[in-house]
């Protein structure tokens, strides 16, 4: 059986470093808000290039703290409105909602399902504030055209990099494009903890400074609140746990790379639609692998995909989807259920994602290609 993730594999592979790092934790007898947090931030803001990283508990954390601080610093109001894709992962939407904030669903380019620029300016109301971009499957969105929209509009962007550590485009990373970025670090993440971590990514030393208070009661110093904050704080224990695993990133995604670009040559089943990679400065071609795109997920579509599910579980290969209820389906949205966003349907009725990560081996690739180029109608 080829397991569609294998993370019992994937951090065994530094199975000593690990442990050699919770000793170090379990010794230093101080477990939150300490030197292991301090050090993983500043390698984390300097592998992103950016001025700062702010640890928080979890993915969705960050991205609601980065609203919230804007909440907090003015710049907006209960009500204004934000634009998001309507094929994402529900946090980036609950992020919105959860501030108070009106989730504009602006559909995606079917070809790279990363937020469509065009769609996105059409969307721009006297009420939008915000765009949220979200690097799904690992591929950058068009963050050069989605950035001169926000600049012509004075507004904010709040990438969601949860699913794109280390993607990068013209020389800058994910989470260094937008006036600030949330990462997650969640366990089957390309960075991922042994447990639930996030971060906040920014050059905005104000905002920096408004997040490590917010993380934290809303204090910066005991016992004086500035803010009405929350309880999100990193742990010292994932904090060194993801040191570790920030050494081994850029391996790890050269592996995926691989991978994809070994499925990309290799799948040739007409009823197969390949995901587009789209072309940075190093690259025009659309089957050709570049450092836009982190492999998170390496996602086909298909017409037959439940057939094709079947087909491949036979032949022993696991996969999933990525996802299978678009969020103005979802019963959480009720007000949206009766809209239509056919981009949106099409892709939740026919992606797959295939095998992918650092310890799917090339023999593994293979015998998924196979089988899926075997698969018939
Ligand atoms: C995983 C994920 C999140 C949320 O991260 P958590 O750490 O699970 O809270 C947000 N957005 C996207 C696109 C994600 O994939």
């Amino acid at each position: 059986m080829i397991p569609f993730l294998d993370l019992k594999a994937i951090n065994g592979q530094y199975r000593d470093e690990l442990i050699a790092a919770c000793i170090r934790v379990i010794d230093s007898g101080w477990y939150i808000a300490g030197n292991e947090l301090a050090q993983f931030e500043r390698a984390f803001a300097s592998y992103c290039g950016t001025k700062h990283a702010i640890g928080v508990a979890n993915g969705l954390d960050a991205l609601v703290l980065t609203l919230r601080a804007w909440k907090e610093q003015g710049k907006f109001k209960e009500g204004d409105e934000v634009i998001v894709p309507s094929n994402t992962y529900i946090a980036s939407i609950l992020a919105i909602s959860a501030n108070g904030l009106v989730p504009v669903l602006v559909e995606a380019d079917l070809a790279t399902y990363n937020l469509c620029p065009a769609k996105t300016e059409a969307a721009i109301t006297a009420k939008t504030r915000a765009i949220l971009p979200v690097h799904l499957y690992g591929q950058l969105a068009d963050m050069p055209r989605i950035s001169d929209i926000a600049q012509r509009h004075n507004l904010l962007v709040l990438e969601d990099s949860a699913q794109a550590h280390g993607a990068e485009l013209n020389g800058r990373k994910a989470g260094n494009w937008g006036d600030a970025s949330g990462f997650s670090f969640y366990p089957g993440k390309n960075l991922g903890a042994l447990g639930d971590a996030g971060a906040v990514t920014t050059n905005d030393d104000q905002l920096a400074e408004t997040l490590r208070a917010l993380r934290n009661y809303g204090s910066h110093e005991k016992y004086r609140n500035l803010f009405q904050g929350s309880n999100s704080r990193l742990d010292e224990i994932q904090a060194a746990m993801l040191s570790v695993k920030l050494k081994h990133l850029d391996t790890e995604t050269a592996h995926r790379r691989k991978i994809a670009q070994a499925y990309l040559n290799g799948i040739s089943n007409p009823a197969i639609t390949l995901p587009a990679i789209q072309s940075g400065l190093n690259s025009s071609n659309s089957k050709l692998v570049n450092e836009a795109h982190v492999f998170h997920v390496f996602v086909i579509r298909c017409e037959q995909r439940e057939a094709l599910q079947k087909h491949l579980l036979k032949h022993g290969i696991h996969t999933l989807i990525h996802y299978p209820i678009p969020p103005h389906q979802q019963q959480a949205y009720k007000e949206w259920n009766m809209q239509s966003y056919p981009v949106s349907e099409i892709i939740h009725q026919q992606v797959l994602s295939l095998p992918m990560g650092p310890t799917v081996t090339m023999e593994d690739v293979k015998k998924v290609i196979a089988a899926i180029n075997i698969f018939k109608i």
